[in-house]
């Protein structure tokens, strides 16, 4: 099998998905910033990716059937859980970002039971997520900020900080000023951003002491579930891992 990248531009996400199976491949990862576009051009989506009404896995099934996955929300999950275990329920926590990735870490941190704050840019996407996790995760915690108004005490006040938007990645803007300089040793930081170092806010964050959880490990676990959706076989994860570190 061979793993490509190919870039699509907005207009003609339907018509790639459209040719996945007449082309004959297996399936398609689908990034940033295509997530929540491909769901119309699918034939069917699955659980998660229908509650996070985004989709990073396309499987090609039986007779071009088209069938959408979300393996971020369970990337998440494992990242978080290796780190934290099962010390995060009611824990207070931030998340930067109501974008493709965003959405899937919301209902990975409504099902760990964080209380869950979303800080984001434009108002429409952050309540829309915040309807979209109470619809999902009954009982959650979740309401939202606008990122204008995010301060150095809303920061403070949180136990988890976690970054999903594109900020940090190479050749977009820099995560605001007022998360980056606040965060404080005792705090979990997780930036879903993979660059080939580190990103600014991780470096910082361990710098201040506190515990930092890189994208890489979320990009491995949902690369695994992914890889098992297309091949039916179990996932090397070490195997991923190693490469992954080699880019
Ligand atoms: P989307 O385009 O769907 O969302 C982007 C998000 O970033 C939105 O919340 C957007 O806010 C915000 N944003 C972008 N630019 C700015 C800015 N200048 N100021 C403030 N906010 C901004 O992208 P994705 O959610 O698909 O991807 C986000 C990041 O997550 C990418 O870096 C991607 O590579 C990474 N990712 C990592 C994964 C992993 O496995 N580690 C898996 C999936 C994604 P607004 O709503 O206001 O536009």
């Amino acid at each position: 099998m061979a793993y490509v990248p190919l870039p699509v531009r907005q207009a003609d996400v339907g018509a790639a998905v459209k040719g996945l199976a007449a082309l004959g491949f297996r399936g398609a990862s689908v990034t940033i910033p295509h997530k929540g576009a491909v769901l119309e051009h699918l034939d069917r989506v699955d659980g998660d990716a229908a509650l996070a009404e985004a989709v990073n896995t396309i499987v090609v099934g039986v007779g071009g059937e088209l069938l959408g996955y979300n393996t971020d929300v369970g990337g998440v999950s494992a990242a978080l859980v290796d780190v934290c275990g099962d010390t995060l329920r009611g824990a207070p926590g931030l998340l930067l970002g109501a974008g493709g990735a965003a959405r899937a870490a919301a209902l990975a941190l409504a099902r760990l039971g964080v209380d869950l704050t979303v800080v984001n840019r434009t108002a429409a996407a952050a309540e829309r997520l915040v309807a979209l996790t109470a619809a999902a995760v009954p009982g959650s915690a979740c309401r939202w900020l606008r990122l204008a108004e995010l301060t150095a005490a809303h920061v403070a006040a949180q136990r988890l900080l976690v970054n999903a938007t594109s900020l940090g990645m190479d050749g977009a803007g820099k995560v605001p000023a007022s998360l980056a300089d606040t965060v404080t040793a005792g705090q979990v930081v997780f930036d879903v951003v993979y660059t080939s170092s580190e990103t600014d806010l991780l470096a910082q964050a361990r710098a201040r002491g506190a515990t930092v959880i890189g994208g890489l490990e979320m990009l491995v676990r949902q690369a695994a579930a992914a890889f098992e959706l297309w091949t039916g076989r179990p996932a090397p994860l070490d195997v991923m891992r190693h490469a992954a570190r080699q880019r």
